[in-house]
């Protein structure tokens, strides 16, 4: 085990959100996983933290409405 494998409570909040940005590398992924594996609190921050984003995820994804097909802000009348 390296030093990189543990990790403490505040450094696997902030990996948490790294990881859902996906910006974490795989030993930091892994190191979170092992840290989430052994710690309820965290398992629960990653799961309300990741259903936040794709609660965000589907609100980026209501469709337009049709007579906003043609708006073009960049459009001189
Ligand atoms: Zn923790």
């Amino acid at each position: 085990m390296t030093q990189r494998l543990t990790f403490t409570c505040a450094k696997a909040e902030r990996a948490i959100s790294q990881d859902l940005d996906g910006l974490l590398d795989c030993y930091d992924r892994r190191a979170l996983r092992a840290h989430l594996h052994l710690c309820g609190a965290c398992r629960r921050l990653e799961h309300t933290q990741r259903a936040q984003q794709s609660a965000l995820r589907e609100l980026a994804d209501v469709s337009l409405p049709s007579t906003l097909w043609s708006f073009d802000p960049n459009a001189h009348v």
